[in-house]
């Protein structure tokens, strides 16, 4: 043994230490050459690099570290990358405010270079954290998906569906952002209620009377296509396949049938428009209707729109309403709450716009998503259906075209004599079309030697969504089918409809192959409030406030303790300072044993003379290894967490070490063998201890056995240590209940003394137990040095008959009259 630890535990020195020893030692660099070991490979999601690793983030990284931790241990050689999802809107929203300017002010190139530069520096940032909290991340595999590396799959994934014929241009409705000036995915659509105004507007009749028609949007009017009612609605038979009169406009559309107008709903007649919303879009191509395009790019209402020309939406909606009411057609207005679909990032509601696009087929994988979903193991297990659910409601495909500037370039030209598409060929990737020509002489359809590049790029999740497949090393390590599928997909809650959509959807239109084997799953952290997080609630904490208190491992402990895996769990400053108390408490322990065992040798072939209470415990750190090992198994953590916690704090320290000092102490006493089988007991479970925390609390388990264990160990670090197997030969049931009984005692005699308000080394003159069975004397008899040692005692005498004094919980025939 070293020497012993020294007295204070310094958090945050300790855990930067080790956060630089790891790297330098390589600790957890994925071996390459080791073809043998059987290999675990985490798809770990690039964040997008905002700047800040906020808590959520951190919930996320903890919950796999732990499994990597863990994995590691049992032996496997874990590949955990780490790459940044750099692309997207909020980049070049945020470039924008820095420096004053709009995206289209400059050339793109200069464009992209500024949000380079700010992603560069958020990802520093974000960097720092990762490490701060103690991520076992592979360093030497950092990607970013803005870098040509990464363009170059991307691009390739394009070309390779296009070419499998995933990939089309259409003109179809699509989600609009008029904000930000883009096509958007449905993932990125999200509802919010909001309380609108619902007129109901009278529609002249051709052949005299009217209709009535209730709308919260009057400013579509103009865009109004067809009337149709119920067909099964009585109260409008009649009117079917005549004329009415579209207000605003000099025109007339016919009333029709469609079995999806629910009568009960408003009036009963509905005014199909292009578009409201996706009811229109069916309606439209259910009848084959025409599209009056009403609103263009920016948000502002077109030539179509008549006499509302180049209002906003929200102009045009007031001054319909003010034409309709000089008209006399305006019946009444009330207010509605509605659901309104608005941009995930600026929150502006969208529009249908009808717009050219590129689109990727998914709807056709829906049933292999949902065959793939149900043969993966998801943690927990109903989260499946969030996957499932979304794939089957998808009423479109995904748009993979936006109309922005920083993200990856859609690797086609067109023939500008011919419009034939030119798609680039996989040798000429990574390229950018708005910089160079393609690498062709001329048009293969008609010789043309001019061609326009596709102005469009890639939606962000286009980069992101073949991370299982570029992890493993595709497209340019032979064996990247080594680490693929991954071994397990990481996603928050919120994502799955995104993250794990879109993955799957990628990899099975790719490789006809599921990406992950299976799906780990967070929840939400939640403000203290019980409110989700965020920073104009009032109750938002930055995890470097976090760190830079209590340090990662206490941090970690709320993570891990926090809940149950998948639900949301609030952020309680408690639940961290109980960590911080826990650590202090271990390295205590710790210390108290480094001390103890400055003669201890270890050695496999001794035989111990080991007392009942030994026996004891070094029994329930068997079964806590079970218990761990098995919840850890089911990605439990927060089990995991409870069972070390409690075994250490209670069991081992308040207990055993508690009950054995005196035989540590006094050898001349006791006999030297006796104190030797402490030593070895303590020192097999305190490393158990170690083990068994390393994935949770990775810092101080390093410290405690770099300086008491390594040197007797082979490893480097207790986190390439090999996770400790049941050993059936130390579980003895046995030995289990006669040291309950023996602790039980020792509890009762030293609760009696607290409650007399007495020191607990009072010397007892004389201490009487009625055992109440020759048995149980028997036991107790077997423990009796230790009794004697922990509380104290000059005599002790056992009976084994009933008797009278105080009771030994929870054994009523058990009692003892202490004598001082
Ligand atoms: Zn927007
Ligand atoms: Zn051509």
């Amino acid at each position: 043994m070293k020497q012993p630890l020294p007295k204070g535990f310094k958090v945050l020195e300790v855990e930067e230490k080790w956060q630089k020893k790891w790297e330098e030692m390589g600790v957890y660099r994925f071996n390459w050459d080791d073809k043998t070991s059987p290999t675990f490979s985490i798809d770990t999601p690039p964040p997008y690099p905002s700047g800040e690793f906020h808590m959520g983030l951190v919930l996320n990284w903890t919950y796999f570290d732990i499994v990597a931790r863990y994995k590691r241990m049992r032996g496997y050689n874990v590949y955990f990358p780490q790459g940044w999802d750099c692309h997207g809107l909020p980049t070049e929203v945020e470039v924008e405010k820095l420096h004053g300017i709009k995206k289209t002010d400059l050339p793109p190139d200069q464009f992209r270079m500024l949000c380079e530069e700010l992603v560069g520096k958020n990802i520093g940032v974000m960097k720092k954290a990762i490490t701060n909290l103690g991520c076992s991340i592979d360093w030497t595999t950092e990607y970013k998906t803005m870098d040509p590396n990464y363009w170059r799959r991307t691009q390739l994934s394009f070309v390779l569906l296009h070419k499998k014929g995933f990939i089309y241009r259409g003109t179809h409705p699509v989600n609009w952002c008029p904000r930000c000036e883009t096509a958007i995915a449905d993932a990125e659509v999200e509802y919010e209620t909001r309380t609108a105004q619902l007129h109901c507007i009278n529609f002249k009749l051709e052949d005299g009377g009217f209709l009535t028609i209730a709308t919260t949007r009057p400013e579509l009017i103009p865009a109004c296509v067809t009337v149709t009612v119920n067909p099964h609605d009585e109260r409008f038979k009649q009117y079917v396949g005549k004329k009415i009169h579209v207000p605003t406009t000099n025109r007339t559309v016919e009333i029709i049938t469609d079995d999806l107008v629910d009568p009960e709903f408003g009036t009963g007649v509905v005014m199909i428009c292009t578009y409201g919303d996706k009811a229109d879009v069916k309606s439209v191509a259910k009848h084959k209707l025409p599209v009056i395009t009403c609103i263009d790019e920016k948000g502002r209402m077109t030539q179509n729109a008549g006499r509302y020309v180049g209002m906003t939406t929200e102009e045009a909606k007031k001054a319909v309403i003010e034409d309709l009411k000089n008209e006399g057609l305006l019946e009444k207005t009330e207010p509605l709450n509605q659901e309104v679909s608005v941009c995930w990032r600026c929150h502006t509601p969208i529009e249908i716009l009808e717009k050219e696009q590129w689109f990727m087929k998914t709807r056709i994988l829906s049933s292999q998503v949902e065959k793939n979903a149900l043969e993966i193991k998801w943690y927990p297990d109903y989260m499946k259906y969030r996957l499932i659910d979304w794939a089957k409601s998808l009423d479109w495909d995904w748009v993979i075209s936006r109309q922005r500037v920083f993200a990856t370039p859609i690797p086609i030209w067109h023939c500008k004599k011919c419009n034939e598409i030119i798609l680039a060929e996989p040798n000429w990737l990574p390229i950018d079309p708005r910089i160079e020509n393609p690498k062709i002489d001329e048009c293969p359809n008609c010789g043309s030697k001019e061609f326009k590049p596709e102005r469009d790029v890639l939606d962000t999740w286009f980069d992101s969504s073949i991370t299982c497949a570029v992890h493993a090393g595709w497209p340019d390590k032979e064996d990247w089918r080594r680490l693929f599928p991954a071994d397990v997909h990481p996603s928050g809650v919120d994502i799955i409809r995104t993250w794990a959509y879109y993955l799957m959807v990628r990899h099975l239109a790719l490789f006809n192959e599921k990406p992950y084997k299976s799906c780990l799953i967070n929840g939400m952290v939640l403000g203290t409030d019980g409110r989700s997080m965020h920073k104009s609630f009032g109750n938002y904490v930055a995890s470097q406030e976090v760190f830079s208190k209590h340090g990662a491992d206490a941090t970690r402990q709320w993570v891990a303790g926090g809940g149950a895996t998948g639900s949301d769990i609030p952020f309680r400053w408690p639940d961290v300072e109980y960590g911080w108390r826990f650590l202090i408490k271990l390295w205590n322990a710790a210390r108290f044993v480094s001390n103890q065992l400055k003669d201890y040798k270890p050695n496999e072939n001794a035989e111990y003379v080991l007392q009942p209470l030994d026996k004891w415990v070094l029994n329930k750190a068997e079964k806590l290894t079970k218990k761990v090992t098995d919840a850890l198994e089911g990605c439990q953590f927060n089990i995991a967490m409870e069972e070390i916690r409690n075994f250490t704090w209670h069991v081992f320290c308040d207990c055993y070490i508690e009950a054995v000092k005196d035989r540590l102490y006094k050898p001349n006493f006791y006999g030297e063998e006796k104190r030797k089988a402490v030593q070895y007991t303590l020192y097999t479970v305190l490393y158990r201890i170690l083990q068994l925390l390393a994935p949770i609390t990775p810092h101080i388990t390093e410290e405690i056995y770099q300086a008491m264990y390594a040197e007797d160990k082979s490893h480097k670090s207790v986190h390439l240590s090999h996770w400790p197997t049941l050993d059936e030969k130390r579980i003895d049931e046995e030995a289990e209940k006669h040291g309950d009984l023996i602790m039980a005692v020792i509890i009762e005699v030293r609760r009696e003394k607290a409650e007399k308000r007495m020191p607990l080394n009072t010397q007892i003159k004389k201490l009487t137990i009625h055992a109440g069975g020759k048995d149980t004397a028997e036991i107790i008899m077997k423990g009796r040095e230790d009794i004697s040692g922990a509380c104290k005692v000059a005599n002790i005498e056992i009976m084994p008959e009933k008797g009278d004094g105080r009771e030994i919980k929870p054994y009523n025939n058990i009692r003892f009259i202490a004598e001082y």
